[in-house]
């Protein structure tokens, strides 16, 4: 599969081209954009399609909002606000969500200073749907059709897939966040240069199952953190207090030691771990050995000890890929693993491929976005790109 360029689509002046953003931002307390990474990583497609002279109209989905009725907390007009600023144009929304005359007339009529962008796509019920009513409306837009919107990719969505079904191989693309997001996670799937660790964290065994077993083929070494990492240690026998664990997924935790062991993957788990007597920033805290959790206590972040072992377990890497927070990062009481983490990556010689969601959040707020390879704008679509699936989104913009 070999994606089509952007580069071979011949869009001239006026022409109309849709681009299928990933403007799914978090939003802060009071609604603002916390973090605005997704909008400048669309910024060149959209420059691009901007200096063929071409009229664009911008599209994406916000959080995950109940389908059909307009809610204001989901709202893109704090993304208008912010796509305007970074691109110094106007950019207009139209009042309705539905794909109505007045979106298809301002898509006619847009003015070169102008770009337009549609409200949230899942307030429309046949967004999530796949619905092919709902892509036709959209195709009837533009002439060319662009998806850059990596996180999405692993969605079988309207805008994502049916849509792009709609157009011929010469009329859409890739766009260039697109291209790079694929290119890196192809080379650490076909060609990695080793040793390669993987280091994986957050809150759940059961959402990243698929793609521990899949690294188990690839890595030299696996890292598990976060709330994970007590599924694991009860299954090695532990006692882990109140901490988060999947009691269905046990032995899917051993059979998965078993599986490291048998093709020689060094396995690392926390050796300390910080523990609360509740899930609260204002909580008793200690650091304990992970033989010695207290009855009833939470483990929520990993410790000092266990910093230093995964430090020195990473010192030899060429690649790492890190998805999923050491702690609960959310709260600064348990936010120094993933943070300390984020250094060690982010002074490490190897590439260092950070894949999305949360954890682009913690390199962020730890102040290494820049000392990294590569953050992935997705954090499932990395997923289950690194599982070895071929992702629907992909997929309908490939040859
Ligand atoms: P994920 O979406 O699976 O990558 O999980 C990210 C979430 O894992 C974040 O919201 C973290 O707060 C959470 N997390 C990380 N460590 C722990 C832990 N020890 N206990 C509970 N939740 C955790």
């Amino acid at each position: 599969m070999k994606l089509l360029s952007i580069h071979k689509l011949e869009i001239k002046k006026n022409d109309r081209v849709f681009i299928r953003c990933d403007f799914n931002v978090p939003l802060n307390d009071e609604g603002e954009i916390a973090d605005d990474r997704r909008i400048r990583a669309a910024l060149a497609t959209i420059r691009y399609c901007l200096g063929k002279g071409a009229k664009v109209i911008l599209a994406s989905h916000l959080g995950r909002p109940k389908a059909g009725v307009f809610d204001k907390k989901f709202s893109l007009k704090v993304i208008q606000k912010r796509v305007g600023e970074l691109l110094k144009k106007d950019v207009i929304m139209p009042q309705n969500f539905l794909i109505d005359d007045e979106t298809i007339n301002m898509s006619q009529n847009l003015q070169h200073n102008q770009v337009l962008l549609l409200e949230n796509l899942r307030f429309n019920p046949g967004e999530t749907k796949n619905d092919s009513t709902f892509a036709k409306q959209l195709s009837n837009l533009a002439k060319f059709y662009i998806n850059d919107a990596f996180g999405v990719c692993h969605r079988e969505h309207a805008s994502v897939y049916a849509l792009p079904m709609l157009y011929s191989n010469d009329k859409k693309a890739a766009g260039l966040l697109l291209k790079r997001e694929v290119s890196f996670f192809d080379k650490i799937l076909k060609n990695p240069t080793k040793p390669y660790i993987a280091i994986i964290g957050g809150s759940k065994v059961s959402s990243k199952l698929n793609v521990l077993l899949s690294l188990l083929n690839k890595v030299d070494k696996l890292i598990i953190g976060g709330g994970m990492a007590f599924t694991f240690l009860k299954a090695l026998g532990y006692e882990i207090g109140d901490s988060l664990v999947e009691e269905n997924l046990i032995e899917d935790a051993k059979n998965i030691i078993e599986e490291a062991k048998n093709k020689n993957v060094k396995f690392y788990l926390p050796v300390d771990v910080v523990i609360a007597n509740k899930f609260e920033e204002n909580a008793l805290t200690q650091y304990v050995p992970i033989q010695e959790i207290t009855p009833k206590w939470i483990g929520l972040d990993i410790a000092p000890a266990t910093l230093t072992i995964f430090k020195e377990a990473i010192r030899d890497a060429q690649t790492i890929f890190w998805n999923g927070p050491m702690g609960v990062f959310e709260m600064e009481k348990f936010s120094k693993g993933s943070i300390s983490l984020s250094h060690t990556l982010a002074k490490s010689s190897a590439t260092t491929i950070v894949g999305g969601g949360d954890t682009g959040e913690v390199v962020n707020n730890a102040g290494d976005i820049d000392n990294m390879t590569f953050v992935s704008t997705g954090g499932g679509a990395a997923l289950e790109l690194l599982e070895g699936k071929i992702l629907p989104g992909i997929k309908a913009v490939s040859l």
